[in-house]
């Protein structure tokens, strides 16, 4: 199947355009490497039915395109409103706690505690930041009196944004934990937990993904100025984060947008934490057949910093162009790859980390690599652990990971650069390493005089983390 050659990975979300037989496997065709089901939208029927589509596409295409079930998190949102309610500059308007039809004087909010946990002066935004209040008086009880200072329409549902408050809604919400369930149930790769706030709200899913015997990897959504407060906490105990620039830009002034992106993505690639850029990347192509010159840049430039996965919500979801936007992403992805800035991010593992011995053989790999011209390095894991530090180091060779776990086939799709195999013939370390370099060949990625690179374990069967490292050139 002719795919494109880009190491960064793209996601995109399925929708009511998207989510049909023929249109996934167009989006595989065109270059898709993770599918994105957002718990926000939909039910529960629904996502089964796109999930049994995925995994069909997959088995018919021998593609291992990752499921990333995205939980909705604590969302604050209005309760039903009036049609063609409008606030106006000045405006006295209150929240309550009691559900009722809102009008230009008052609304439901969904969120109990709001009148206890706000305090005077704080900002209530809404819809996106599109309406803006302060808080005039709270009776700490039910009811938030607020002043408009810019004003809109609103309507039934929309989010409300609280940048200041310290919101006390649990981290995984009743709804997030019956989507939980549900999506490792039906065999979702990479579970993304909404508006994260510590490590703790992580820890927590984490716990409870293995508690009910699940091995899903946890994303760590990056939209309140709180968790930037806690980011480094978060990236020790995420496994990967996404920075979710559409509720990040309305919860933190929007000109640091661009610089918190780049920071969150230096402070991945040096903890091999990887990273994804989300939203609002060809935002324009949901209506327009051609992105803005604006769009192209940014998608260009998320790779330049250091980007895992670019990710496109509505555009793929709802769209007009959703193949179109995955055929366009590609190019511009391939295209700013050729920039070396791109590459050999390595960084000096860390000499008090109990993975110390196996991280130098990774980040060494990776040197050899590059002064050999290696055509690929291959690795062998169990949990994932060697395709996360290789890849982290962003080799120019091509990244080729083999294991015994299916389901880590899979997850690994998401790393920029990885290509996964399932391998389980595990019959000693240089028949292993001789039996991945043949099945390469076969598949047309390596030929006679390439050198390359293998990494691995001996013994073999102990399975332990890496320890082994093999330079030879393919006969
Ligand atoms: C975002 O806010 O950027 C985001 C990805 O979250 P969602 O689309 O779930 O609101």
């Amino acid at each position: 199947m002719k795919r494109g050659h880009n190491k960064t990975k793209i996601i995109a979300t399925l929708g009511p355009v998207s989510a049909n037989p023929e249109m996934i496997r167009k989006l595989i065709h065109a270059g898709v490497d993770v599918f994105r089901l957002n718990f926000s939208h939909g039910t529960h029927e629904l996502h089964k039915q796109t999930i049994a589509l995925i995994k069909e596409a997959n088995r018919e295409l021998n593609t291992h395109v990752s499921i990333l079930a995205d939980l909705q998190g604590p969302k604050i949102r209005l309760g039903e409103v009036l049609p063609l309610t409008v606030l106006k500059d000045g405006d006295i308007f209150r929240f309550t706690t009691h559900p009722q039809i809102g009008n230009k004087e008052v609304a439901y909010i969904t969120y109990p505690n709001f009148p206890k946990d706000v305090k005077v002066g704080e900002t209530v935004l809404i819809d996106d930041g599109k309406i803006e209040l302060k808080v005039l008086e709270t009776n700490n009880h039910d009811t938030v009196v607020t002043k408009v200072v810019f004003g809109g329409p609103i309507s039934s549902k929309k989010g409300v944004n609280l940048p200041d408050t310290q919101v006390s809604i649990p981290s995984l919400t009743e709804k997030d934990h019956a989507d939980l369930m549900f999506a490792l149930g039906e065999g979702a790769n990479w579970i993304a937990l909404s508006f994260v706030r510590k490590a703790e709200d992580i820890i927590h899913l984490k716990n409870i993904i293995r508690h009910h015997g699940y091995h899903s990897r946890v994303i760590a959504k990056i939209e309140k100025p709180e968790a930037l407060k806690n980011i480094d906490e978060i990236i020790d105990a995420t496994d990967a984060i996404m920075v979710a620039r559409g509720d990040l830009g309305v919860e933190m002034p929007v000109e640091l947008v661009p610089f918190t992106q780049k920071d969150l993505c230096r402070k991945c690639l040096a903890k091999a934490t990887p990273v994804i850029i989300a939203t609002q990347m060809m935002e324009s192509m949901i209506e327009h057949p051609h992105p803005t010159r604006a769009e192209v840049t940014d998608v260009a430039n998320a790779v330049l910093d250091g980007a895992d996965a670019v990710m496109l919500s509505a555009e793929t979801a709802a769209g007009k162009f959703p193949e179109k936007v995955i055929k366009t992403m590609v190019r511009i992805v391939e295209q700013a790859e050729k920039e070396s800035v791109v590459y050999d991010r390595r960084h000096i593992p860390d000499k008090r980390s109990k993975t110390y011995l196996s991280d130098a053989i990774c980040f060494n790999a990776c040197n050899i690599a590059a002064e050999v011209h290696a055509a690929a390095i291959m690795g062998m894991t169990k949990t994932g652990y060697t395709a996360f530090m290789v890849s982290s180091c962003r080799p120019k060779s091509r990244i080729y990971i083999f294991t015994n776990n299916p389901e880590v086939v899979n997850i690994l799709n998401l790393l920029w650069g990885v290509e996964a195999f399932f391998y389980d013939g595990m019959r000693g370390t240089n028949n292993t390493f001789r039996e991945v370099q043949q099945h390469l060949v076969e598949q047309g990625k390596l030929k006679q005089g390439d050198t390359v690179i293998n990494l691995g374990t001996m013994p073999v069967k102990e399975m332990a983390r890496t320890n082994t490292l093999k330079i030879s050139q393919i006969l």
